[in-house]
Protein backbone atom coordinates (compact mmCIF):
# COMPACT_ATOMS: atom_id res chain seq x y z
CA UNK A 1 0.00 0.00 0.00
CA UNK A 2 1.19 3.64 -0.82
CA UNK A 3 1.26 5.98 1.69
CA UNK A 4 3.15 9.51 2.46
CA UNK A 5 5.25 10.02 5.67
CA UNK A 6 5.11 13.50 6.94
CA UNK A 7 7.29 14.91 8.94
CA UNK A 8 7.16 18.04 10.71
CA UNK A 9 10.03 21.10 11.40
CA UNK A 10 10.25 23.67 14.04
CA UNK A 11 7.50 22.30 15.72
CA UNK A 12 9.43 19.92 17.79
CA UNK A 13 11.57 23.07 19.67
CA UNK A 14 7.43 24.80 20.81
CA UNK A 15 7.70 22.93 24.45
CA UNK A 16 3.74 23.34 25.78
CA UNK A 17 2.28 25.16 22.63
CA UNK A 18 3.22 22.21 20.43
CA UNK A 19 0.02 20.76 21.13
CA UNK A 20 -1.77 23.51 19.27
CA UNK A 21 0.66 23.56 17.00
CA UNK A 22 -0.11 20.23 15.74
CA UNK A 23 -3.74 20.67 15.98
CA UNK A 24 -3.19 23.50 13.54
CA UNK A 25 -0.70 21.73 11.17
CA UNK A 26 -3.27 18.87 10.63
CA UNK A 27 -6.17 20.88 10.38
CA UNK A 28 -4.29 22.87 7.63
CA UNK A 29 -3.23 19.69 5.81
CA UNK A 30 -6.97 18.51 6.45
CA UNK A 31 -8.50 21.63 4.40
CA UNK A 32 -5.66 21.60 1.87
CA UNK A 33 -6.53 18.34 0.95
CA UNK A 34 -10.70 18.67 1.29
CA UNK A 35 -10.97 17.58 -3.00
CA UNK A 36 -9.17 14.63 -2.34
CA UNK A 37 -9.93 11.15 -0.64
CA UNK A 38 -7.23 10.05 2.09
CA UNK A 39 -6.95 8.26 5.36
CA UNK A 40 -5.17 10.67 7.70
CA UNK A 41 -3.21 8.99 10.59
CA UNK A 42 -1.46 10.83 13.23
CA UNK A 43 0.63 8.23 15.47
CA UNK A 44 3.42 8.30 17.70
CA UNK A 45 4.74 11.62 16.63
CA UNK A 46 4.20 10.98 12.69
CA UNK A 47 1.33 11.68 10.34
CA UNK A 48 0.85 9.06 7.33
CA UNK A 49 -1.71 9.57 4.59
CA UNK A 50 -2.92 6.29 3.29
CA UNK A 51 -5.70 5.27 1.62
CA UNK A 52 -5.76 7.93 -1.74
CA UNK A 53 -5.93 6.64 -5.66
CA UNK A 54 -2.44 6.33 -6.86
CA UNK A 55 -3.12 8.63 -9.55
CA UNK A 56 -3.82 11.32 -7.00
CA UNK A 57 -0.22 10.85 -5.48
CA UNK A 58 1.17 13.79 -7.59
CA UNK A 59 -1.82 16.33 -6.93
CA UNK A 60 -1.59 15.46 -3.06
CA UNK A 61 2.14 15.92 -3.22
CA UNK A 62 2.10 18.94 -4.79
CA UNK A 63 -0.94 20.47 -2.37
CA UNK A 64 1.54 19.17 0.82
CA UNK A 65 4.36 21.25 -0.53
CA UNK A 66 2.55 24.71 0.12
CA UNK A 67 1.58 23.87 3.96
CA UNK A 68 3.83 25.89 6.24
CA UNK A 69 4.84 23.60 8.82
CA UNK A 70 5.91 20.59 7.16
CA UNK A 71 9.54 19.94 6.68
CA UNK A 72 9.51 17.30 3.93
CA UNK A 73 7.29 14.11 3.01
CA UNK A 74 8.42 10.89 1.89
CA UNK A 75 6.72 8.36 -0.28
CA UNK A 76 7.01 5.45 1.01
CA UNK A 77 5.37 1.86 0.37
CA UNK A 78 3.33 0.18 3.49
CA UNK A 79 3.77 -3.58 3.96
CA UNK A 80 3.13 -6.32 6.27
CA UNK A 81 6.18 -6.52 8.75
CA UNK A 82 7.33 -10.07 7.36
CA UNK A 83 11.11 -10.66 6.34
CA UNK A 84 10.13 -11.89 3.01
CA UNK A 85 7.53 -9.16 2.16
CA UNK A 86 10.42 -6.66 3.03
CA UNK A 87 13.02 -8.11 0.95
CA UNK A 88 10.87 -8.38 -2.06
CA UNK A 89 10.45 -4.63 -1.43
CA UNK A 90 14.09 -3.58 -0.51
CA UNK A 91 15.60 -5.19 -3.30
CA UNK A 92 13.07 -2.76 -5.74
CA UNK A 93 15.21 0.03 -5.11
CA UNK A 94 17.61 0.97 -8.01
CA UNK A 95 20.98 2.63 -7.07
CA UNK A 96 23.13 1.90 -9.77
CA UNK A 97 26.64 3.32 -9.21
CA UNK A 98 25.17 5.42 -5.76
CA UNK A 99 26.24 5.30 -2.40
CA UNK A 100 24.01 3.75 0.52
CA UNK A 101 23.14 2.55 3.59
CA UNK A 102 20.00 0.72 5.30
CA UNK A 103 18.35 2.19 8.00
CA UNK A 104 16.26 -0.05 10.14
CA UNK A 105 14.33 1.06 13.53
CA UNK A 106 12.26 -1.97 15.14
CA UNK A 107 9.26 -0.12 16.95
CA UNK A 108 8.35 -3.77 17.30
CA UNK A 109 10.61 -5.74 19.58
CA UNK A 110 8.91 -8.66 18.40
CA UNK A 111 10.75 -8.75 14.84
CA UNK A 112 12.95 -11.43 15.06
CA UNK A 113 15.94 -9.43 13.71
CA UNK A 114 17.40 -6.76 15.79
CA UNK A 115 17.89 -3.51 13.79
CA UNK A 116 21.44 -3.52 13.24
CA UNK A 117 21.90 -6.94 12.22
CA UNK A 118 18.77 -6.41 9.83
CA UNK A 119 20.42 -3.59 8.23
CA UNK A 120 23.87 -5.19 7.38
CA UNK A 121 21.57 -8.06 6.12
CA UNK A 122 19.53 -6.05 3.86
CA UNK A 123 22.58 -3.37 2.43
CA UNK A 124 24.32 -7.14 1.47
CA UNK A 125 21.17 -7.86 -0.31
CA UNK A 126 21.31 -4.53 -2.07
CA UNK A 127 25.09 -4.65 -2.51
CA UNK A 128 24.90 -8.02 -4.63
CA UNK A 129 21.74 -6.95 -6.68
CA UNK A 130 24.00 -3.64 -7.52
CA UNK A 131 27.34 -4.63 -7.57
CA UNK A 132 28.37 -0.62 -8.83
CA UNK A 133 27.22 0.81 -5.78
CA UNK A 134 28.67 1.08 -2.57
CA UNK A 135 28.08 1.62 1.12
CA UNK A 136 28.68 4.86 2.80
CA UNK A 137 27.28 5.08 6.56
CA UNK A 138 28.35 8.67 6.75
CA UNK A 139 27.51 10.39 3.35
CA UNK A 140 25.33 8.32 1.87
CA UNK A 141 23.37 9.05 -1.59
CA UNK A 142 20.50 7.78 -0.64
CA UNK A 143 19.33 6.25 3.00
CA UNK A 144 16.75 3.48 2.86
CA UNK A 145 14.83 3.09 5.46
CA UNK A 146 12.93 0.13 6.99
CA UNK A 147 10.58 1.52 9.57
CA UNK A 148 8.76 -1.46 11.53
CA UNK A 149 6.15 -0.23 13.36
CA UNK A 150 4.11 -1.80 16.43
CA UNK A 151 0.90 -2.21 13.78
CA UNK A 152 2.92 -5.16 12.36
CA UNK A 153 3.36 -2.90 9.45
CA UNK A 154 6.64 -2.09 7.79
CA UNK A 155 7.12 0.97 5.79
CA UNK A 156 9.62 1.57 3.35
CA UNK A 157 11.09 4.96 1.95
CA UNK A 158 13.81 6.38 0.51
CA UNK A 159 12.66 9.44 -1.44
CA UNK A 160 12.10 12.48 -0.03
CA UNK A 161 10.45 15.47 -1.29
CA UNK A 162 11.46 19.17 0.27
CA UNK A 163 8.39 20.90 1.99
CA UNK A 164 8.40 24.46 2.88
CA UNK A 165 9.37 24.30 6.29
CA UNK A 166 8.07 27.56 8.44
CA UNK A 167 4.97 27.48 11.54
CA UNK A 168 1.52 26.68 10.85
CA UNK A 169 -0.37 29.20 8.95
CA UNK A 170 -2.93 30.87 11.76
CA UNK A 171 -0.22 30.28 14.86
CA UNK A 172 1.09 33.47 14.88
CA UNK A 173 -2.37 36.06 14.33
CA UNK A 174 -2.69 38.11 11.52
CA UNK A 175 -1.40 40.81 9.80
CA UNK A 176 -2.14 43.61 6.94
CA UNK A 177 0.41 43.30 3.90
CA UNK A 178 0.85 46.25 1.77
CA UNK A 179 -0.06 44.52 -1.89
CA UNK A 180 1.53 46.38 -4.99
CA UNK A 181 1.72 45.04 -8.42
CA UNK A 182 5.06 44.97 -7.85
CA UNK A 183 7.83 42.25 -7.22
CA UNK A 184 8.46 42.38 -3.67
CA UNK A 185 5.40 42.76 -1.66
CA UNK A 186 4.28 39.80 -2.94
CA UNK A 187 7.29 37.70 -1.39
CA UNK A 188 7.47 39.83 1.32
CA UNK A 189 3.46 38.35 2.35
CA UNK A 190 4.79 35.01 1.64
CA UNK A 191 7.86 35.13 4.27
CA UNK A 192 5.79 36.18 6.72
CA UNK A 193 3.06 33.56 6.34
CA UNK A 194 5.67 31.18 6.13
CA UNK A 195 6.19 31.86 9.99
CA UNK A 196 2.27 31.77 10.81
CA UNK A 197 0.91 34.70 9.84
CA UNK A 198 -2.67 34.69 8.47
CA UNK A 199 -2.80 37.64 5.78
CA UNK A 200 -4.78 40.36 4.96
CA UNK A 201 -4.30 42.51 2.54
CA UNK A 202 -4.46 46.11 1.33
CA UNK A 203 -3.96 48.03 -2.00
CA UNK A 204 -3.80 51.33 -3.19
CA UNK A 205 -5.12 51.76 -6.99
CA UNK A 206 -5.06 55.20 -8.47
CA UNK A 207 -7.88 54.96 -10.97
CA UNK A 208 -8.74 56.67 -13.52
CA UNK A 209 -4.49 57.44 -13.86
CA UNK A 210 -4.04 53.39 -13.37
CA UNK A 211 -6.48 51.39 -14.90
CA UNK A 212 -8.51 48.59 -14.29
CA UNK A 213 -5.95 45.91 -15.61
CA UNK A 214 -3.70 47.06 -12.40
CA UNK A 215 -6.21 45.84 -10.12
CA UNK A 216 -6.55 42.68 -11.50
CA UNK A 217 -3.33 42.08 -11.63
CA UNK A 218 -3.14 42.03 -7.83
CA UNK A 219 -6.07 40.07 -7.57
CA UNK A 220 -4.45 37.56 -9.22
CA UNK A 221 -1.18 37.81 -7.66
CA UNK A 222 -3.48 37.28 -4.02
CA UNK A 223 -4.60 34.74 -5.66
CA UNK A 224 -0.92 33.07 -6.52
CA UNK A 225 0.13 33.28 -2.71
CA UNK A 226 -3.13 32.09 -1.78
CA UNK A 227 -1.71 28.92 -1.99
CA UNK A 228 0.63 29.20 0.51
CA UNK A 229 -1.34 32.07 2.59
CA UNK A 230 -4.82 31.14 2.65
CA UNK A 231 -7.98 33.42 1.66
CA UNK A 232 -6.86 36.60 1.91
CA UNK A 233 -9.28 39.30 2.31
CA UNK A 234 -8.04 42.18 0.14
CA UNK A 235 -9.21 46.04 0.78
CA UNK A 236 -8.60 47.92 -2.22
CA UNK A 237 -8.19 51.91 -1.60
CA UNK A 238 -8.47 54.67 -3.83
CA UNK A 239 -5.76 56.90 -3.94
CA UNK A 240 -6.57 59.06 -6.58
CA UNK A 241 -7.30 62.30 -4.26
CA UNK A 242 -4.51 61.75 -1.65
CA UNK A 243 -2.24 61.92 -4.63
CA UNK A 244 -3.83 64.89 -6.37
CA UNK A 245 -3.75 67.07 -3.07
CA UNK A 246 -0.34 65.81 -2.56
CA UNK A 247 0.51 66.83 -6.43
CA UNK A 248 -0.87 70.45 -5.59
CA UNK A 249 0.20 71.36 -2.31
CA UNK A 250 3.29 69.54 -1.49
CA UNK A 251 6.98 69.78 -2.57
CA UNK A 252 7.63 67.84 -5.73
CA UNK A 253 10.78 66.10 -4.00
CA UNK A 254 8.85 64.87 -0.94
CA UNK A 255 5.75 63.60 -2.70
CA UNK A 256 6.63 59.96 -2.80
CA UNK A 257 7.45 60.45 1.18
CA UNK A 258 4.59 61.43 1.96
CA UNK A 259 2.64 59.35 0.23
CA UNK A 260 4.28 56.80 2.02
CA UNK A 261 3.10 58.48 5.14
CA UNK A 262 -0.20 58.58 4.18
CA UNK A 263 -0.47 54.96 3.12
CA UNK A 264 1.10 53.61 6.45
CA UNK A 265 -1.61 55.82 8.48
CA UNK A 266 -4.44 54.24 6.25
CA UNK A 267 -2.49 50.97 7.10
CA UNK A 268 -2.53 51.30 10.78
CA UNK A 269 -6.15 52.54 10.91
CA UNK A 270 -7.05 49.17 9.03
CA UNK A 271 -4.91 47.09 11.55
CA UNK A 272 -7.12 48.84 14.14
CA UNK A 273 -10.36 48.35 13.17
CA UNK A 274 -10.19 44.85 11.88
CA UNK A 275 -7.75 43.47 14.67
CA UNK A 276 -4.80 42.99 12.55
CA UNK A 277 -1.73 42.52 14.57
CA UNK A 278 1.24 44.27 12.37
CA UNK A 279 1.89 45.60 8.79
CA UNK A 280 3.88 43.77 5.81
CA UNK A 281 5.51 45.90 3.51
CA UNK A 282 8.28 44.43 0.72
CA UNK A 283 10.65 47.13 1.16
CA UNK A 284 14.37 46.27 0.91
CA UNK A 285 17.01 48.68 1.90
CA UNK A 286 18.34 50.87 -0.28
CA UNK A 287 16.59 49.59 -3.16
CA UNK A 288 15.18 52.89 -4.26
CA UNK A 289 14.64 56.40 -2.60
CA UNK A 290 12.17 55.45 -0.61
CA UNK A 291 13.65 52.71 0.71
CA UNK A 292 16.68 54.49 2.55
CA UNK A 293 16.85 53.89 6.48
CA UNK A 294 16.19 57.54 6.55
CA UNK A 295 12.98 57.34 4.03
CA UNK A 296 11.91 54.44 6.39
CA UNK A 297 12.51 56.16 9.43
CA UNK A 298 10.36 59.27 8.27
CA UNK A 299 7.43 56.96 6.48
CA UNK A 300 7.43 53.96 9.41
CA UNK A 301 7.31 57.10 12.20
CA UNK A 302 3.72 57.63 11.16
CA UNK A 303 2.78 54.14 12.87
CA UNK A 304 2.05 54.11 16.59
CA UNK A 305 0.91 50.80 17.96
CA UNK A 306 1.94 48.21 15.42
CA UNK A 307 4.78 46.78 14.72
CA UNK A 308 6.30 47.26 10.86
CA UNK A 309 7.89 44.03 9.09
CA UNK A 310 9.93 44.10 6.52
CA UNK A 311 10.94 40.56 5.58
CA UNK A 312 12.76 41.35 1.98
CA UNK A 313 14.67 44.36 4.18
CA UNK A 314 18.17 42.48 3.58
CA UNK A 315 17.66 40.72 0.53
CA UNK A 316 19.25 41.68 -2.68
CA UNK A 317 16.41 41.69 -5.88
CA UNK A 318 18.00 38.74 -7.10
CA UNK A 319 16.77 37.06 -4.02
CA UNK A 320 13.75 38.60 -4.22
CA UNK A 321 13.09 37.41 -7.33
CA UNK A 322 14.43 33.44 -6.91
CA UNK A 323 11.80 33.42 -4.13
CA UNK A 324 9.45 35.12 -6.82
CA UNK A 325 9.86 32.58 -9.34
CA UNK A 326 9.61 29.70 -6.54
CA UNK A 327 6.18 30.55 -5.63
CA UNK A 328 4.71 31.20 -8.98
CA UNK A 329 4.21 35.51 -8.57
CA UNK A 330 7.38 36.64 -10.66
CA UNK A 331 5.93 36.36 -14.03
CA UNK A 332 2.37 38.34 -13.31
CA UNK A 333 4.35 40.64 -11.32
CA UNK A 334 6.19 42.07 -14.23
CA UNK A 335 3.30 42.68 -16.16
CA UNK A 336 3.76 46.49 -17.16
CA UNK A 337 0.85 47.83 -15.63
CA UNK A 338 0.88 51.28 -13.92
CA UNK A 339 1.43 51.17 -10.00
CA UNK A 340 0.25 54.11 -7.91
CA UNK A 341 3.40 55.04 -6.76
CA UNK A 342 4.58 54.97 -10.53
CA UNK A 343 1.87 58.21 -11.32
CA UNK A 344 2.90 61.68 -10.82
CA UNK A 345 6.20 60.20 -10.13
CA UNK A 346 9.05 63.33 -9.21
CA UNK A 347 12.21 62.98 -10.67
CA UNK A 348 14.31 63.60 -7.83
CA UNK A 349 13.23 61.79 -5.01
CA UNK A 350 14.68 63.40 -1.76
CA UNK A 351 16.36 60.38 -0.33
CA UNK A 352 16.93 61.67 3.06
CA UNK A 353 14.43 63.04 3.61
CA UNK A 354 13.36 64.40 7.82
CA UNK A 355 10.69 64.05 10.03
CA UNK A 356 10.58 68.41 10.46
CA UNK A 357 10.48 69.01 6.87
CA UNK A 358 7.91 66.30 6.11
CA UNK A 359 5.78 67.57 8.81
CA UNK A 360 6.03 71.11 7.41
CA UNK A 361 5.00 69.80 4.13
CA UNK A 362 1.48 68.07 5.39
CA UNK A 363 0.60 71.21 7.13
CA UNK A 364 -0.24 72.49 3.74
CA UNK A 365 -3.07 69.28 3.63
CA UNK A 366 -6.00 68.25 5.82
CA UNK A 367 -4.61 64.74 6.61
CA UNK A 368 -7.38 63.18 8.77
CA UNK A 369 -10.02 64.14 6.00
CA UNK A 370 -7.86 62.96 3.77
CA UNK A 371 -6.84 60.00 5.66
CA UNK A 372 -10.88 59.39 6.39
CA UNK A 373 -11.99 59.94 2.15
CA UNK A 374 -9.38 57.28 1.65
CA UNK A 375 -10.94 54.84 3.50
CA UNK A 376 -14.31 55.52 2.87
CA UNK A 377 -13.31 54.36 -1.18
CA UNK A 378 -12.78 50.92 0.54
CA UNK A 379 -13.89 48.11 -1.69
CA UNK A 380 -13.39 44.34 0.06
CA UNK A 381 -12.87 41.54 -2.40
CA UNK A 382 -12.58 38.06 -0.98
CA UNK A 383 -9.16 35.91 -2.99
CA UNK A 384 -8.35 32.12 -2.44
P1 LIG B 1 7.03 46.11 -4.83
O1 LIG B 1 7.83 45.30 -5.78
O2 LIG B 1 6.49 45.29 -3.70
O3 LIG B 1 6.00 46.96 -5.52
P2 LIG B 1 8.88 48.25 -4.88
O4 LIG B 1 10.28 47.85 -4.90
O5 LIG B 1 8.22 48.64 -6.14
O6 LIG B 1 8.06 47.10 -4.15
P3 LIG B 1 7.81 50.61 -3.61
O7 LIG B 1 6.95 50.86 -4.76
O8 LIG B 1 8.64 51.69 -3.02
O9 LIG B 1 8.82 49.41 -3.82
O10 LIG B 1 6.94 50.03 -2.46
C1 LIG B 1 7.47 49.58 -1.25
C2 LIG B 1 6.39 48.80 -0.54
O11 LIG B 1 5.25 49.63 -0.29
C3 LIG B 1 5.85 47.68 -1.37
O12 LIG B 1 6.63 46.52 -1.24
C4 LIG B 1 4.47 47.49 -0.80
O13 LIG B 1 4.52 46.74 0.39
C5 LIG B 1 4.06 48.92 -0.49
N1 LIG B 1 3.32 49.50 -1.64
C6 LIG B 1 3.80 50.19 -2.67
N2 LIG B 1 2.82 50.53 -3.54
C7 LIG B 1 1.68 50.05 -3.03
C8 LIG B 1 0.29 50.04 -3.46
N3 LIG B 1 -0.09 50.61 -4.59
N4 LIG B 1 -0.61 49.44 -2.66
C9 LIG B 1 -0.22 48.83 -1.52
N5 LIG B 1 1.03 48.80 -1.08
C10 LIG B 1 1.98 49.38 -1.82
MG1 LIG C 1 6.10 49.03 -6.28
Amino acid sequence: MKVILLRFGELFLKGKNRKLFEKKLIENIKTKLSDEEFVFHATSGRYIISGYKPETEEGIVQKLQTVFGLHSLCLANGVDAQEEIIRQEVIKVELKNKSFKVEVKRADKTFPIRSMDYAAKLGGLLLDLNPQASVNLYHPDVTIYVDIRENKKAYIYYNFVRCQGGLPLGTAGKALLLLSGGIDSPVAGYLMSKRGLELEALHFHSYPYTSELAKEKVIALGNKISQYCGKIKLHVISFTRVQEEIHMHCAEEYMITIMRRIMMRIAERLCEKNGLGAIVTGESLGQVASQTMQSMTVTGGVVKKTPVFRPCIAMDKEEIMEIANKIDTYETSILPYEDCCTVFLPKYPVIKPTIEKAEREEARLDIDELVDFALSTEEIIEIG
